[in-house]
């Protein structure tokens, strides 16, 4: 007889795609709650993609599988009784066997600030702090608690660059994971188009090591390394090359 092992499967996108409690028997065949295990062998369904693993061992390798620092499997115990039958009670929530408290991991909301200066340029600043230290970067951070998200965005530029945001408007957003502090934290990036009472005084500060003005024939989006980021560039790009009204 083997023995009990908790399980947990995510494809690649970060959907759960299974979680199973199962009694490994002797290399052979183990039932589980979403799926059946064959020698070394699982294969479970997801909405993206089919999705299959080879189990080498089986305890190890499955963890190679899974999404690297996933909180709702880094939060192994319950954080209001203490107990460790914090378990996965749907693919975005862990429940307390023991207390009932429920954990849903939402999104963290974030901003990020699209500045343009008279000349047309776009406002970056270079990342001085992990993840993605040394690249290009546009400021912004996460939303504090009791402020709307056009506060935190002329915070955020306060504190990175010393400009003072007069006008903030939405206008997409990006999901993305943020890893801090070993936890790959979900963030629901924000984007919006700001305007600054004076360009001209632009300082480095806080979280940005140097503050840059890119013409938009230099603006690339493989230069900012945060994905969100990277994405909402591309998407700049595309609006400035369609419109480019809208960022004067
Ligand atoms: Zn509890």
């Amino acid at each position: 007889m083997g023995k009990r092992v908790n399980l947990y499967f995510y494809c690649l996108t970060g959907c759960c795609i299974g979680t199973s409690s199962l009694l490994a028997l002797q290399n052979d065949m183990c039932a589980t709650r979403s799926g059946a295990f064959f020698g070394y062998k699982a294969s479970f369904s997801c909405p993206f993609k089919r999705f299959s693993l080879s189990l080498q061992s089986k305890n190890i390798r499955i963890m190679l599988n899974k999404e690297e620092n996933h909180l709702l499997h880094l939060f192994s115990h319950c954080p209001v009784c203490g107990a460790k039958t914090f378990a996965e009670d749907t693919e975005k929530s862990k429940r307390c066997e023991a207390c009932g408290f429920q954990y849903f991991m939402n999104p963290s909301a974030s901003t990020v600030a699209i500045i343009v200066d008279e000349m047309g340029r776009l406002l970056s600043v270079r990342r001085s702090k992990e993840p993605a230290k040394g690249t290009l970067d546009l400021p912004g951070g996460f939303c504090d608690c009791n402020e709307t998200a056009e506060e935190g965005v002329r915070r955020e530029v306060l504190e990175e660059t010393g400009l003072i945001v007069t006008e903030a408007r939405y206008l997409f957003s990006l999901p993305n994971r943020y890893l801090y502090s070993g936890l790959n934290i979900p963030t629901l990036d924000l984007f919006f188009l700001c305007k600054a009472k004076d360009t001209t005084g632009a300082t480095a500060m806080d979280d940005a090591a140097e503050v840059l003005w890119l013409p938009w024939d230099k603006v690339n989006p493989s230069d900012f390394g945060l994905k969100s980021i990277s994405l909402g560039v591309e998407r700049l790009l595309q609006m400035h090359a369609e419109n480019p009204a809208i960022f004067r």
